[in-house]
């Protein structure tokens, strides 16, 4: 039994490390995770849909220049991907950037950019 565990250990001491050293390292992203949100305004049609049928109630439509876009907290936010489902046009998608942490919740809201509605008035 223990010459066993000696040449397990042995043969461990040749194998790759099955961890990696974070932060200098990382693993690739699983295809499909859902990170933070990107909204494209020419797109969005200010249909409301993707806060109606938000479950954790992180999207409030807040209105600029005339329409309304989703404002999203990241804080609030389980990344269930509805609000991308749901989009008619595709203005919404979850991409595979990571949130990160933060101990100021304000930091996780993703507000209205007004400077692409100043490009395309
Ligand atoms: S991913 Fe889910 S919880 Fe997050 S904003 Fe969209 S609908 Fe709401
Ligand atoms: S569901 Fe899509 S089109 Fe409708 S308000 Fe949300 S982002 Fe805009």
């Amino acid at each position: 039994m223990k010459l066993k565990i000696i040449l397990k250990l042995i043969r461990n001491l040749f194998q790759k490390p099955l961890t990696v050293r974070f932060p200098h390292e990382s693993i690739p992203i699983a295809k499909g995770y859902r990170g933070k949100h990107e909204h494209n305004m020419d797109k969005c049609v200010s249909c409301g849909l993707c806060a109606k049928i938000c479950p954790n109630k992180a999207i409030e439509m807040v209105e600029v220049a005339g329409k309304k876009y989703p404002k999203i907290d990241l804080s609030k936010c389980c990344f269930c991907g509805l609000c991308q489902d749901i989009c008619p046009v595709k203005a919404l998608k979850l991409t595979q950037e990571i949130p990160q942490a933060t101990p100021d919740p304000s930091s996780l809201i993703i507000e209205v950019d007004k400077t692409k509605l100043d490009k395309n008035p």
